[in-house]
């Protein structure tokens, strides 16, 4: 199985129990939702396609976030 880092804490996925990875997706989304009202001056790669975060729209933020937390959560499903 392909691994899987982390956006926000940079760790493999895999290492997270559940609990860990709701808080980590929780913030990602949060802040590649919306990077300003963080001052976040650093650039989030997008987990699923690798661009900057920053270069997607509203719609692709969403598509690519919705498939992150798909890939994350549903493991055995
Ligand atoms: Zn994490
Ligand atoms: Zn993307």
């Amino acid at each position: 199985m392909e691994k899987i880092v982390c956006p926000t804490c940079r760790k493999d996925m895999g290492e997270h129990d559940e609990w860990q990875s709701y808080l980590c997706l929780e913030k990602f989304v949060k802040v590649a939702t919306n990077p300003v009202a963080y001052g976040s001056v650093r650039k989030i790669v997008c987990p699923m396609c690798k661009k900057d975060m920053s270069e997607h729209n509203q719609e692709q933020t969403t598509e690519c976030l919705n498939k992150f937390i798909k890939q994350v959560t549903g493991k055995s499903s």
